[in-house]
Parts: C-alpha cells; structure tokens; sequence
C-alpha cells in the first residue's frame, strides 16, 4: 500500500480518490490516534471553500465525534485562519478540508497539531498506519461527542490587530487591489483591509466553489486579468492569493509581478527592525534573506523545501520570521503555518510607516539576478539528481545536499531539485553579478544532462 499522506496531507480528486467514506474513515484513525493519549480531545476542523467542501467536512466531523472526539466547527475559512483557531482554542488537533491552488474537482484533508501547526511526519505515519489497519476506536454510546460551531473572525482581527500600527495605515489609506481567487481568502481579506482603512478594490471575489474566474494558482499566466485591471488603475499594491489563502503574491502599481523570494525579505526587514531575532527560510530562497538578516545582525536558518520544515526550524531555533521563495510567510508569533492575509497586512504595513511605494521598498532591496527554471524528464528524478551532485562534486565543486543538490558559488548558487508532485526538475540560479546566473543555470542543466545520458529530458 502507498503513503496516503503527501507533502500537504492528503489531495485528490472527488469523488474517485477523495470522498465521504474516506473522510470518515481518515477522521477515525486520526480520533482513534488523539484518543490514545488523551480521554477526551477536541479538535478544530474547518474548509475551503469547494463545492464538495460541506459534504467532505460532514463526513469527517461525524467521524470524529464517533470516536469519542469533541468537534469545534469554524466554518469556511483561510486555511491560516483554521491553524489560528486550532492554537487560539487550546485544542487537541485540528483538520483543514482543502486542496489549496488545485483545481475545483480537488479537495483533500490537512491534519494540524494542537498548536495549529501542520501535523508532524511521525504522528501523521502513526495515524496512517490506523487508517490502514482499520482498527479504529469505536465510541460506546455514552463516550459518543458532539460539534459546537464557532465564529472565530473576529478572534482573528483583534489579533492581527494587536500586531500592527493601525494608525499609521489608517493615516496612509492605501489602495490595494485584491484578488482572492474566489477561494477562501474572499472571506475575510477585503474586510480586514478596509477595518485598517484601506481603499479596497476585491477582484474574484465570487465564492462559488468553481473558481470560475481564475485557476487558484497564483501565478503570472493566471493573473494576466487582474494585471490589466491593475495597470488601468494604479493602486499602490496589488495581491493574490492561491485557493485558500497561505500564500500571497504581489504586483507594483504598474502591474509588475514582485518574486516571493523579495516580498519575502521585505517582510524579513521589517519584522527583524521590531524584533531581532533568527530567521528560516528554505535552500530554494534568494541570498536576500541572507544579506537582510545580516543588516541585523541575525542568523539564517536553511532547510528542506516545504512550509512544515521552515515551521519546525522556526519553533526549535525560537525564530522570528520564516518563508519561502513562492510566497509564503509564516509569523510564528501569530500562525504556525503560512499566513497570505497577515503577510498582506505586514506588506501594507510596511508602506504606511515607511511612506515610500511599493515599488521602492522591494528596489531598496539587496540586488540579486535570478533563474527559475524547470525541465521535464521521465524516469526517477531523485537519483538523477544524486549522479548529477556525484558528477559536480567530483570535479571539485561545493556541493549542498539539504534539498535537492545546491552548488555553492563565489558569488551565487544553482540548485537542481527534483519536484515531489510532478514530473519536473527545478533548476533555479542566482548571482550577484549580472549574467553569472546564466552561466550557473547553463553549468548546472549540462551538467545535468552529461551525468543522466540515458534519461529523456525535454526543455
Ligand atoms: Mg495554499
């Protein structure tokens, strides 16, 4: 039998992989795991907002409440709202019915720590080895629980905030263009920027579970609608959110599409000048983050890509800030996990106090020319990676086998990584020097091919 939880838990497609009797079934093997260490847990589940999110939830809620589990139901909600509320409520674990930036027919289930957190690889094995087995625990009558629902928005505002100068935006009242996709990030986003006084103009606001109006990936070729609309209006900054809202990306007045890795340091820089402290980030994020956190004197944190890794390291090193190169933030202060509503937020925030564009902020930044690129190759990606790292470091160069294999350079890196979900190696490069990274992205993709001869690889 295969693992059923993947990088983001479990995804799919209703109903053929994902549908109420495994809801049930999931929701029971996770009851039966939380019951083993404690009489009566509660837990947090809350959705996205797919058309078969209700009926999905249904099922896991009462799979649940049938394994002695008490539910609290925050209702349709940004997957960082649902992680708030699990650790805000003092619960026992959570789950998230949501399948992210995936298309309509997608929806899958995310299990969380107490703490909000995403739930950790070896609980998550222990509970998938219930949910095989089929062992569940089944409540006696009396030990059956029940669901109480819950508002928890504006827990949520008063929190976010608590977190900022809300005068100096009210002050500023920026004009911020935000597109939500028609996901979940609708639901509390516009509302949240016009309580800080804000001008909001909400673009694919329509929640209808289709996502009729854009895909919920966030990125360049899915956002040439709201680019148009941004260049005719000029507000002072655009953002888009992917399907349920933990990522946001940015675009300038003029339409510009900003890289996560930038908006990212951006943020870094104006966290680490309220409060010092280190900072995590992947292997696949720009040396910005680096030259950032030295202004500050502050240590950076490198890890595997994936946001639960950047969240652990955050926790276990006591960080302050953490992130990745597709733009996703996470204030460990606030959510243990990816929050595109508060980095909007801190964004606005940031060009309020400082009283310069956006534009100006993300130039101001350390400068660094990048390469992200991708080829498709059939065949086992993962070691072609590793005879590639072989080949590289045999000819004498630094070799970084965090994730994937990172070549150091003088004055940049290139790193070849292998995709977890499709059939893809990612070969980004940066250099300081204008130019270099073409030359590591040239070095790395022949080198690549000279090393796999055998595999089929298309540009
Ligand atoms: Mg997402």
């Amino acid at each position: 039998m295969g693992k059923i939880f993947g990088t983001f838990g479990v995804r799919g497609v209703y109903p053929d992989f994902l549908n109420e009797e495994f809801a049930i079934k999931m929701a029971r093997a996770f009851g039966t795991f939380l019951k083993s260490l404690k009489d009566e847990p509660k837990v947090v589940v809350g959705k996205d907002t797919r058309r078969t999110g209700e009926s999905i939830k249904e099922s896991f809620i009462s799979g649940l409440t049938s394994s002695g589990v008490d539910v609290i139901d925050v209702g349709t909600l940004p997957t960082p709202l649902i992680q708030f509320s699990a650790r805000f409520l003092k619960v026992d674990g959570g789950a998230v019915i949501t399948a992210s930036h995936n298309p309509p027919e997608y929806n899958g289930i995310k299990l969380l720590e107490g703490n909000g957190m995403g739930l950790s690889r070896k609980k998550e094995s222990i509970v998938e080895d219930i949910f095989e087995d089929g062992k569940f625990y089944k409540a006696p009558w009396w030990d059956t629980r029940s669901r109480s629902s819950k508002d928890m928005k504006i827990d949520y505002f008063s929190s976010v905030l608590e977190r900022i100068d809300v005068d100096s935006i009210r002050s500023r009242k920026p004009f911020v263009v935000a597109d939500e996709a028609g996901g979940a990030g609708a639901l509390i986003l516009p509302k949240l920027l016009e309580i800080l006084g804000c001008k909001v103009l909400s673009v694919n606001s329509h929640v209808s579970g289709f996502f009729s109006a854009r895909n919920p990936e966030p990125n360049e070729l899915n956002l040439k609608d709201t680019e148009k609309i941004v260049k005719a209006l000029s507000p002072d900054l655009a953002v888009a959110q992917d399907g349920d809202a933990d990522r946001a990306v940015f675009m300038t007045s003029d339409g510009k599409f900003v890289q996560g890795d930038k908006t990212f340091a951006l943020v870094e820089k104006f966290i680490l000048s309220a409060k010092k402290g280190p900072v995590v980030t992947t292997v696949a994020t720009s040396n910005i983050v680096d030259e950032v956190a030295k202004e500050f004197g502050v240590d950076v944190y490198r890890t595997k890509v994936g946001d639960l890794v950047v969240t652990g390291k955050l926790l276990e090193v006591g960080g302050v800030i953490g992130g990745e190169e597709n733009g996703g933030v996470i204030f460990p202060d606030l959510v243990l996990g990816r929050d595109g509503i508060f980095t909007t937020v801190k964004i606005v925030e940031a060009i309020s106090k400082s009283g310069k564009s956006f534009e100006d902020l993300i130039s101001g930044l350390p400068k660094f020319y990048q390469i992200k690129d991708k080829i498709r190759v059939r065949g086992d990606r993962k070691s072609a990676v590793l005879r590639f790292a072989e080949l590289v470091e045999s000819e004498g160069y630094r070799v970084d086998l965090t994730d994937g294999a990172k070549v150091i350079f003088e004055d940049g890196w290139v790193l070849v990584r292998a995709s977890g979900t499709e059939p893809i190696i990612r070969i980004f490069s940066e250099s300081k020097i204008e130019g270099n990274e073409k030359k590591y992205h040239d070095f790395a993709l022949s080198k690549f091919i000279e090393a796999n001869e055998d595999l089929e690889v298309e540009s």
